[in-house]
């Protein structure tokens, strides 16, 4: 075994700031194979910029090189990530971190239309010491108000992903807080697109990805006026829980949990919750709420029970 390759299969999974993922879990050897570079640093910059056709958001990070664990890097290295905030609008995509400057951070990089890019996400990312709060939820003050989700799914869904998703949609609804999903119907919208409308598609996403819920927020007031879930069509997709198949509420669910916005959680103790941020083949357990799932929804929204009890009471 080579020093550096076993110093990284040691790292701990530690991840930066508020990103968000439904993902394969990929074994370390996988994540150092597939990376064209493995550096470690300290982020000294980050630029948010929207792209060309003003569709989204993109930030570059500069991190100070301090160790090469494999490729050439040069002394400061440029990463694009998905997401960031310009003006008024900002734009969060579950799964990837967002990088503080100070950051100290290993990251595992391949090179996608001509830019540094991680290779997986937030898998690609360790720090040197833990600092996520051990909650049952994570809650970043980000949500909707009002209270609900009017949202699409996308015409070219197969037979019965509509009915799956809005179940998902459904269980949330009915879970005891305030905050109702409202299914609009089809579109022929899809994809990842700053248009107004909360669509539920397919397309191409990373390997490693299954799902994707990207959002867009208001910086001031941290109101989400816009998500936009992605169902990744490199992996086989099912609406019956079928063995070797992912399945389409499972993982809809757990992505319609980011609507509200509740974050994803890795610890292994969390793995029973519909917010745990790791999906299996043949799983459903997260078509159903967790005591920590119903306990976040409720502290951010409210519970529509409250609400109803407080109706003037009536004076003789
Ligand atoms: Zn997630």
């Amino acid at each position: 075994m080579r020093p550096g390759l076993r110093l990284l299969s040691l790292a701990l999974l530690v991840l930066a700031a508020m990103g968000q993922a439904m993902m394969v879990q990929l074994p370390q050897s996988a994540l150092d194979a597939n990376a064209e570079l493995i550096v470690s640093g300290t982020v000294t910059g980050t630029e948010s910029r929207w792209n060309n056709d003003n569709s989204s958001i993109y930030t570059y990070v500069t991190l100070a090189v301090d160790k090469v664990d494999k490729g050439t890097a040069d002394q400061a290295v440029t990463v694009r990530v998905p997401g960031g905030e310009v003006g008024d609008v900002g734009m969060a995509v579950e799964d990837m971190p967002v990088f503080q400057i100070g950051d100290r951070v290993t990251l595992w990089l391949v090179s996608r239309e001509g830019n540094l890019e991680l290779l997986d996400g937030m898998q690609s990312v360790t720090q040197p010491t833990d600092a996520r709060p051990l909650a049952y939820y994570s809650y970043s003050g980000y949500h909707r108000d009002p209270a609900s989700c009017n949202y699409y799914t996308y015409s070219g869904l197969p037979s019965g992903w509509a009915g799956a998703i809005q179940a998902g949609g459904v269980t949330w609804s009915t879970a005891g807080s305030a905050f109702r999903f409202n299914y609009l119907g089809t579109t022929s919208a899809s994809g990842t697109v700053y248009d107004g409308q909360n669509v539920v598609s397919r397309g191409s996403l990373s390997n490693g990805i299954l799902a994707q819920n990207t959002y867009w927020y208001n910086r001031a007031t941290k109101h989400v006026v816009e998500n936009d879930i992605v169902f990744n069509t490199l992996y086989q997709w099912s609406t019956s829980g079928a063995p070797g198949y992912y399945d389409v509420q499972n993982i809809g669910t757990h992505e319609m949990g980011h609507c509200l916005v509740l974050n994803d959680l890795y610890k292994s103790y969390h793995s029973e919750l519909t917010m745990y941020g790791y999906g299996a083949t043949g799983e459903t357990k997260k078509q159903t709420l967790e005591a920590g799932d119903i306990q976040g929804i409720k502290v951010i929204y409210g519970t529509g029970l409250l609400r109803a009890n407080l109706r003037p009471t009536a004076v003789d």
